[in-house]
């Protein structure tokens, strides 16, 4: 018999079994509508706790919030820069590890609407150990649950940030964001908990997010690319390139020593070819280290003739790191050497940097030290203009 106490440990209400939450309701007299009322008020914007959940008897709302936890990341403390486009929360966890999501809105530019996208974390450090980015270097913490992961977006659904286009102004919430796999860790170092999140997110009884509307980022797990194909074509993929030949990757994303450039972009023709999906190759442009027109052109070699685009990111320095990002001059015209051999290039931006918003960062900064305002993250969150 299935044992239906939920005692420890406690369950995040964004990832518990459905018929497990049926049961548990069933065992206390409540009707069988109470299951999917309350996973749709627990995801409801506005509510901050079980408490808000009015349409529930308030006993039960009482006997909820001592089984279940309305939040995983409830512990967490917000920044913001970009003049309000950015925002980022470091999380502390149960046990104390800590994570890091950030929220960005872009404004309408030309024909682009304007569009919001949450980055999350999916690994509490990581082990690929990527030399310019601060969250390799600080080494694997632990794999985050899909509740944890789902409660970084539920964060900021939440959250009066998530309505806040230019100016602080609110805007219209239209409740349509991208989800991208880009804070803290290796998804697919982490795959059956970060596809089981994903199954979570699409859920159309909680936040019902399309999968097209979400980007798993890899440094190249090639295995965990090729069930990608089988088990989510409808999500996006991101492979984190950095570098057109072997001897360099290996050393600027060390797990190519497993998975070389020609099996990791393989896995992502595949992933192409099956799905129909554009793959995205990132690639951060570091000064004097993989930015020279000689890299450009393998680039451009490796990335013609199939359904992918590049992204060059300027590198956000990693605080006591000896390498910096490329100049601007420099990107354009590494760009135009990509983009010559017919290759789609866009040039992205780097987001808060007043908030050491690049990956792991700022969770570097804090190490060790006590979140301020952690207690009181709704009013902390508030904005003062
Ligand atoms: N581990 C996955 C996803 C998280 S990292 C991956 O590597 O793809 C998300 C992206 O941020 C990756 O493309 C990564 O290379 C990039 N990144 C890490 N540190 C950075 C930095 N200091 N400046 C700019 N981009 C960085
Ligand atoms: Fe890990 Fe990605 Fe950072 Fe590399 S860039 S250390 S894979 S989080």
């Amino acid at each position: 018999m299935t044992d239906l106490t939920l005692t420890a440990p406690r369950n995040a209400i964004s990832e518990v079994d459905p018929a497990l939450l049926a049961a548990w309701l069933d065992a206390r007299g409540e009707p069988a509508y109470r299951t999917s009322q309350v996973l749709a008020g627990a995801h409801l914007p506005t509510a901050a706790s079980f408490d808000d959940l009015t349409d529930l008897p308030r006993a039960l709302r009482a006997d909820l919030g001592s089984a279940f936890d309305f939040s995983s990341v409830a512990g967490s403390h917000v920044l913001v820069a970009d003049g309000g486009e950015t925002a980022k929360a470091v999380h502390e966890l149960a046990d104390g590890q800590r994570v890091e999501s950030v929220l960005m809105h872009y404004p309408a530019r030309g024909r682009a609407a304007a569009r919001t996208t949450i980055c999350i974390s999916s690994q509490a450090g990581c082990a690929v150990a990527c030399p310019f980015c601060a969250t390799g270097q600080a080494g694997f913490g632990r794999q985050l649950s899909p509740g944890e992961i789902v409660d970084q977006v539920l964060h900021w659904h939440r959250s009066p940030w998530l309505a806040l286009g230019r100016d602080w102004r609110p805007g219209t919430r239209t409740g349509h964001y991208n989800i991208v796999f880009m804070g803290m860790g290796e998804p697919l170092n982490n795959a059956d908990r970060v596809f089981e999140a994903v199954r979570l997110l699409n859920d159309p009884g909680r936040l019902g997010i399309g999968a097209r509307h979400i980007t798993v980022s890899t440094s190249g797990v090639v295995p965990g690319i090729d069930r990608m194909v089988d088990e989510l074509p409808q999500v996006n993929l991101a492979i984190s390139l950095h570098a057109a030949d072997d001897d360099l990757r290996d050393e600027l994303v060390p797990i190519n020593r497993k998975w070389p450039i020609a099996a990791v972009l393989g896995a992502g023709r595949r992933f192409a070819g099956v799905t129909g999906r554009r793959v995205s190759l990132e690639y951060v442009l570091i000064d004097g280290v993989n930015d020279s027109l000689q890299q450009a052109a393998r680039l451009a070699d490796l990335a013609a003739g199939w359904l992918c685009h590049v992204n060059l990111i300027p590198l956000n320095p990693t605080p006591g790191s000896r390498w910096s990002g490329t100049a601007a001059a420099s990107v354009s015209a590494f760009a135009a050497s990509v983009r010559s051999a017919g290759v789609p290039v866009t040039i992205r931006d780097t987001r808060g940097r007043e908030i050491e918003a690049a990956c792991g960062q700022l969770h570097a900064q804090l190490a060790g030290r006590e979140l301020p305002g952690r207690s009181d993250v709704r009013r902390a969150e508030v904005p003062v203009a």
